[in-house]
Parts: C-alpha cells; structure tokens; sequence
C-alpha cells in the first residue's frame, strides 16, 4: 500500500533489517523457570506501553538495567547475521532487567536462536506499530502492521498496537549464536 510504503522505509536496507527485527522482535517469553515459561507472540499491547514508554523491563516490568554504556536490550538475531547494523534499529520490543537479561535466553526459543546483547544510549520513541487505514476517500485495505512516525500525516489513520523505539549509541556487549 502506498501510505505505508512512503512513511519509513525509504531505505531499502533498513526496510528489510527493521521489517525482519521486528517481526521476530515480536516473540517475548515472560513467565518463571519454575512455574514454566510462557511465550507470547506479542506482548499485550497495553503492557507493551507501559514498559516502553516507562523504560521497564519487557519481562518483570522493573526499572531497566542501566550502567555507564547505556540501557541493556536483548534482541534476537536473524540467520547468520553477525555483520547486522545495529544503530538505529527501530524496535518495538523494551528493555531488560539484569536478572530477565540473564534467564530469557535459556527461557525463550527465539532468543535460543540467536541474540545480541545491547547497551543502549539512546532510545528515542519515535512512532508506533499498528493497523493503519486508508483515508476517507481512499481505495485499498488496511495494512496490520505498519511504522507510524509521531511526525507522519498517517498518525491519525493508524490504530497503533505497540511503541517504537529508535535505539541509538549502541555498544554490542555480546553476540550468542543459535544453540544447536
Ligand atoms: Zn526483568
């Protein structure tokens, strides 16, 4: 659809790196080793909300891990992707506490497959993800998933499921490939 195409993936490299991220951003495993983990597909999006926005832990909701380098951020990777351009990835997926950071890879498949550790200096919200419609007017159907910038004429027509987040200065703690 053209609304969604003209709004953030003017790059094409960056269109392929944030689609892909995002989508696999997506899965999120909360729950205990002990009670059995649950994994969610996608977290509820008024939780999404309120961890992202109040810089919580994507997990156990508390305050995010911080240090010198910046805020740490758990993002699985993709394939063989160890030469990923990382600043500047736009994610909707929050932040960690030091204890989830350290459990969630062992808990979650997604994470099993591959993940980089981040700290993170910067992580301006810069739009939301969600279901955005035609205007008034307007032919074509409503696309489920798309990029809304806070600075888009598109803003009013979208229905937005989760925050997003533009993170910037970034240091790679660690790179952990696929368990096989
Ligand atoms: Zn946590």
């Amino acid at each position: 659809m053209t609304t969604s195409a003209g709004i953030a993936y003017a790059d094409p490299v960056k269109d392929a790196l944030h689609r892909d991220l995002d989508s696999v951003l997506w899965v999120v495993c909360g729950g205990t080793a002990t009670g059995g983990p649950a994994y969610a597909a996608e977290l509820h999006p008024e939780r999404q909300k309120t961890a992202m926005e109040g810089l919580l832990c994507a997990v156990c909701k508390a305050p995010a891990a911080r240090d010198e380098r910046g805020m740490l951020w758990i993002l699985p990777l993709l394939d063989d992707a160890t030469d990923l351009i990382l600043e500047g990835v736009r994610t909707a997926v929050p932040p960690m506490c030091q204890s989830c950071a350290e459990k969630a890879p062992r808990l979650c498949p997604v994470l099993r497959d591959g993940h980089v550790e981040l700290r993170v200096h910067e992580a301006e919200q810069i739009g939301v993800r969600g279901t955005l419609y035609p205007r008034p007017g307007e032919h074509g159907t409503p696309d489920p998933d798309a990029l809304v910038l806070y600075d888009s004429r598109d803003l009013p027509f979208v229905v937005a499921r989760q925050v997003v987040r533009e993170l910037r200065r970034t240091t790679v703690v660690a790179f952990a490939a696929a368990v096989t």
